[in-house]
């Protein structure tokens, strides 16, 4: 059976970054179950950046990704992921608490967020219905190319020596001797570590490896792409309903990508769209702006996968150091992606952070 220093289980954008953070100095192996790396919730994500996006607990882990995805290192990758996009909340004057809220949930950051008056929202948003008069704005707000960078992350991965083994869902996971005994479809390996970035199945594999799960819960959530007209301008900013009720962002070609932001708990699965979810979403856009749907060009849903206090795990578990927890990245889990796994592997590795974030926050320990 080969043998590896660690075994990451998940090729999504938490197991890719995390490999490539750290295979210049262990010899790591990277599980994927599906054919390619990537399908589930990383190839179906909104591909955004906010800062504001997963409250103020987040957004450290997402400010401090921000230098690596505007101007990642040139061995990495010869351009940045991050396109200038903008994102305008906006509400009706039953939502003047949560532009309240969020105001103060960042007021003590470097986050940019400022109250548009009134007449300002239409620079952003025409066609906008009457009483949608309250509106934050997040310059700041990008675009991110999830494609680009997870593609990158693997590349580094496989540059500096990491083995990436697809088609391979793991079985069964034995710990004898201080080594993990890993089964999977594509056979057997053995590795001192391992780390469980399975994303929505995070919790099924601590249970193969017999230890005790965190209750990571997997929550659907839909999107469409519809053609509209007038068409969407290509400046559009992402639109984020501030009752969390819905948000739309432009695509190439005038499209739009629409969520009707649903959150509906569901074990782990190749998740797809309800037809209930796509009339909600188109409803409720209809009711922000005067836009005709023209038509649905695509529907997609994916998993986002939260522990029971929504902040990501990140590390060793207590009752066994050599299984390490990369999980529970929720809706965030591109946009942190850098910090994250420079987190993880700091951790691992026993390096220094390049930036301040304390790893207590996102530590196991929390739930003992
Ligand atoms: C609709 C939607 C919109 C989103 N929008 C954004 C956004 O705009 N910005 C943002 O930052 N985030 C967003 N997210 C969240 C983001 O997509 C996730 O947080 C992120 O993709 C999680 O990555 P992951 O690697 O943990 O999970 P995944 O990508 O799901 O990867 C986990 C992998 O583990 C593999 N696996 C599972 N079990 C096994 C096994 N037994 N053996 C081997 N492999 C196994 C799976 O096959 C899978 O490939 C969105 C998510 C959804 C669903």
């Amino acid at each position: 059976m080969s043998q590896f220093d660690v075994a990451i289980i998940g090729a999504g954008m938490a197991g890719a970054s995390l490999a490539a953070e750290i295979a210049a100095e262990k010899s790591v192996l990277l599980i994927e179950a599906e054919e390619f790396p990537g399908y589930h919730s990383t190839g179906r994500s909104a591909a955004f950046w906010s800062e504001t996006y997963g409250g103020p607990a987040i957004q450290p882990l997402t400010t401090a990704s921000q230098a690596f995805l505007a101007t990642p290192p040139t061995d990495f990758s010869d351009r940045g992921f991050l396109s200038p996009r903008g994102a305008l909340h906006i509400g009706t004057v039953e939502n003047q608490a949560a532009a309240e809220e969020l105001q103060t949930n960042f007021a003590a950051s470097s986050v940019a967020l400022e109250r548009l008056p009134k007449k300002a929202i239409d620079e952003y948003l025409s066609g906008r219905r009457d009483g949608w008069d309250i509106a934050m704005w997040e310059p700041d707000c990008c675009d991110i190319d999830v494609a680009a960078l997870h593609q990158a992350y693997l590349s580094s991965a496989r540059r500096l020596g990491c083995e990436i083994v697809c088609r391979a869902p793991v079985r069964a996971l034995n710990f004898t001797g201080g080594y993990w005994k890993i089964e999977t479809a594509a056979g057997g390996f053995v590795a001192q570590m391992v780390v469980n970035a399975a994303g929505a199945w995070a919790d099924e594999i601590a249970q193969l490896a017999q230890i005790r799960k965190l209750d990571i819960q997997p929550f659907r959530r839909t999107m469409i792409q519809i053609e509209v007209a007038p068409s969407a301008p290509a400046e559009l900013p992402l639109v984020v309903g501030l009752d969390g009720s819905f948000y739309f962002k432009p695509d190439a070609g005038g499209r739009l990508w629409l969520s009707p932001h649903d959150e509906i708990a569901t074990p782990p699965c190749d998740a797809a769209p309800e037809e209930l979810e796509v009339a909600i979403a188109l409803d409720r856009f209809e009711q922000v702006v005067d836009w005709n749907v023209v038509r649905i060009e695509r529907k997609w849903a994916g998993l986002r996968s939260f522990a029971p206090d929504r902040k990501p795990v990140i590390g060793r578990d207590s009752q066994n150091e050599q299984f390490f927890w990369l999980a529970g990245q929720g809706g965030f889990g591109i946009q942190t992606a850098p910090a994250v796994a420079q987190l993880a592997a700091a951790l691992l590795l026993q390096r220094e952070l390049p930036f301040e974030i304390v790893p207590a926050l996102y530590s196991t320990d929390r739930f003992r």
